[in-house]
């Protein structure tokens, strides 16, 4: 409801319990008057006996206090004996006076009990009008005739029903416009009890007035039926209170046993404490709020001190609430401004040092399991994003846990990793029988090749624990990580520890040889012997410098370029045929095996000239390497690769090839096809690296083709560029070719 229909329903509020007053009031006066003018029913007394009066105001004041409270839902209402007084004030005092007394006294108990003034003008009001219609009805129906008299007894009933019809309807009002409680569900609820205190007024009213005269002994008696029916309604209201609370007690045991957040429990715990015990405000505190009552706080409910009161409470009791870690929370109800009052019982504080146990208990409950989503929500993160595989197997080999890391190591999914049948992929064989074998709680690792599905074949190192959960069977919980591209790296470098050792012995050998041999017979050989022993030391040595010189900058270069791009300088344009020229002028030895084709005008690239000529010579030098010694190897130079942006450089042989597997490969680091074992070449599987690097640092590339067992084309290509090219001959066409041998 919003604030300004709410001051509305306020402000009507008002305006109806004026009215009611008002009404009354009229009504009061109005029928006293109108009375006066029709026949009252003969037996009437017409005569005013002001001791009658004063005992009728007394009796009105007293029946309207000892009333009993029943309950409806929300909503209360007082029993009184109001109704008998009337009755019997209509049978013994004459008009106004029959309607004067019993408002009255119906004021002054207001007044006794200090109701508030609404409430009075409003009890007043609803009385007065339900009174003198009432008493208008029973002087028209009995219309004169014997007040005992079967006229007179129908006057008196419906006169009564009119009394409950208007008290009723006018409190639904009030219950609708205070409460929203609507009129039918208010007038189910008081219906009964208004028409049968109505019964009862006559029964027990009707009845003393007649017997009075007759036997004022046995008046006393007459009164028995009424207090039968007082006791009556107080246990049905007591029984009622009970029942109330009960069914509030059972929906707190059903709070306390639900699934739901701390704060949901605290608010519905606390209202139906509230409700439960009938006070008129509690909240339960779960926080460093409950510190404020530390001096008060029990296991029993006890007196909160007025200084310790939250605002607008007029009165608490607090009980502790023991949560986990031996914090204290605090169970607090009373009443505050504007509520009825209230206290607790004695047997309610056993009730509910009960029911703050069971709270308590209900807090450590939710956050213990508040505490264990977290950490299991924790744990679930820390296995969906570790990059190490994960996976939990149980005795039988049923997967129950299979991390997202473990799938794509792998390349078995989660859902066919659980599956129970079918085929069993490798990757879950070898890990079942590594689990199935390790049955110690020591984590046990091993490396093993696994096969993917996708036929990809891996190296992983397996680590399985035994893991012995509190209930249950055991379970192997294995942590895969792949160590594909470490065992190759290893693999590389311990093939190129045996090569480059080999490397740098072969060259040796002969320089030492040739050493020693001229120390001792230096003077003993000719001039060409010495010659050629020193020629061969220098060669030997060169080959060593160019070893490790490609160790070095292997080394350094780390792949990203950045340091081949370093070692090429500059590039500037240049010839791609004197370039070749260069490079094949170093290998003499081949002779007639060796072929140049190239175009009769210039091919102008970008290079650094010295790395272009270390690139072909690298290229020419394999091709001679890895191919019969009679085959041939040509070279051959095309002005124009990617449309005209590029030069390229063919170095074609008839060797023994590369198999597809190995194509790419040639050009990792230390990668040789051969054998470290056997060797047959020397080689450091550096070279095709290099050059490479060098390749791309100049802005080319270097790639390769090749049948197995037929030869292989190795490609370099360079940047052309247009102009400046310090071209040495420049006639015929770009496709005009020269051979040289
Ligand atoms: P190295 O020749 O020192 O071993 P490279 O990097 O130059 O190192 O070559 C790497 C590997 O590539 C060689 O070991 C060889 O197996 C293979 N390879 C290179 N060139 C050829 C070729 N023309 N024919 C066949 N295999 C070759």
């Amino acid at each position: 409801m919003s604030k300004t229909t709410a001051g509305y329903r306020d402000q009507l509020l008002v305006a109806v319990v004026d009215v009611v007053f008002i009404v009354g009031m009229l009504s009061l006066v109005g029928v006293a008057l109108l009375v006066q003018h029709l026949p009252v029913p003969v037996g009437s007394p017409t005569q005013v006996q002001p001791v009658w009066i004063l005992a009728f105001v007394a009796a009105a004041a007293i029946a309207e206090k000892v009333g009993v409270r029943v309950l409806h839902g929300d909503q209360s209402e007082d029993l009184t004996f109001f109704e008998i007084v009337i009755v019997s004030s209509f049978l013994v005092l004459p008009a106004p006076w029959c309607l004067v007394a019993p408002i009255l006294g119906l004021a002054i108990s207001q007044l006794a009990v200090r109701r508030s003034i609404m409430k009075s003008a409003f009890n007043l009001g609803s009385y007065a009008m339900a009174t003198s219609w009432a008493y208008l009805v029973f002087v028209l129906v009995s219309n004169g005739t014997d007040r005992f008299s079967a006229r007179s007894v129908l006057g008196l009933l419906l006169a009564m029903i009119v009394f409950a019809v208007i008290n009723t309807l006018w409190l639904a009002l009030i219950l609708y416009l205070s409460q929203g409680v609507t009129v039918r569900e208010a007038v189910e609820g008081f219906w009964t009890m208004a028409m049968l205190m109505s019964g009862a007024g006559i029964g027990v009213g009707a009845i003393a007035v007649a017997v009075a005269p007759i036997s004022p002994a046995l008046l006393p008696f007459a009164l028995v039926p009424a207090l039968a029916l007082w006791h009556a309604y107080r246990s049905v209201a007591t029984e009622m209170q009970v029942r109330e609370r009960n069914a509030w007690l059972v929906t707190l045991a059903g709070l306390v046993t639900q699934d739901q957040s701390l704060e949901t429990l605290s608010t519905d715990a606390a209202d139906a404490v509230r409700q439960a015990f009938g006070a008129g405000r509690a909240i339960v505190l779960l926080d460093e709020r409950a510190a404020r009552y530390d001096e008060v706080l029990d296991e029993a409910p006890q007196a909160v001190p007025a200084e310790l009161l939250p605002e607008s409470w007029t009165s608490a009791v607090a009980v502790r609430l023991d949560l986990a870690d031996g914090r204290r929370g605090a169970l607090v109800l009373g009443t505050g401004e504007g509520d009825k009052s209230w206290s607790l019982g004695e047997q309610d504080a056993a009730v509910l040092t009960t029911v703050a146990a069971s709270i308590s208990s209900a807090v450590r409950g939710i956050e213990h399991r508040d505490a264990l989503v977290e950490e299991s929500s924790k744990l679930k993160a820390v296995v969906e994003h570790v990059s190490d595989g994960i996976a939990v197997l149980t005795s039988n080999g049923t997967v129950t846990l299979w991390s997202p890391a473990m799938a794509r190591i792998t390349g078995v999914s989660p859902s066919v990793a659980a599956r129970t049948s079918g085929e069993v992929p490798d990757p879950l064989v070898r890990l079942r029988s590594l689990a199935a074998g390790s049955a110690s709680q020591r984590a046990e690792t091993a490396e093993v090749p696994i096969v993917r599905p996708d036929g990809e074949q891996r190296d992983v190192s397996v680590n399985v624990v035994t893991a012995r959960p509190a209930d249950g069977d055991p379970v192997a919980v294995v942590t895969v990580h792949d160590i594909t591209s470490q065992a190759r790296t290893d693999r590389l470098k311990s093939d190129f520890v045996a090569t480059i050792s080999h490397e740098l012995r072969t060259p040796l050998t002969p320089i030492k040889g040739y050493a020693q041999l001229l120390l001792a017979r230096y003077d003993k050989m000719t001039d060409e012997q010495r010659e050629h022993a020193l020629g061969l030391i220098a060669e030997r040595a060169d080959h060593m410098g160019r070893l490790v010189e490609d160790l070095l900058m292997a080394s350094r270069a780390s792949g990203t370029h950045t340091l081949a791009s370093k070692l090429a300088s500059a590039p500037t344009p240049h010839d791609l045929r004197d370039v070749v020229a260069e490079a094949t002028s170093n290998f003499p030895a081949l002779g007639a095996r060796l072929t140049v084709d190239q175009p009769l005008a210039a091919v102008p690239v970008f290079c650094d000239e010295v790395r272009a000529v270390q690139i072909v010579s690298n290229l020419v030098s394999n091709a001679a390497k890895y191919s019969p010694e009679d085959a041939p190897i040509s070279v051959r130079i095309h002005p124009s690769e990617f449309g005209e942006s590029h030069a390229r450089v063919d170095v074609i042989d008839r060797g023994q090839g590369i198999s597809q597997d190995d194509l790419e490969r040639v050009f990792e680091r230390f990668y040789r096809v051969e054998d470290s074992l056997t060797m047959r070449t020397s080689g450091s599987g550096l070279g095709l690296y290099i050059a490479r690097e060098l390749a791309v640092a100049m802005g080319g590339a270097l790639t390769v083709t090749s049948s197995p067992g037929r030869g292989s084309t190795f490609s370099l290509t360079l940047p052309r560029t247009e102009d400046g090219a310090k071209s040495t001959t420049s006639t015929g066409t770009d496709t005009a070719y020269a051979r040289t041998a």
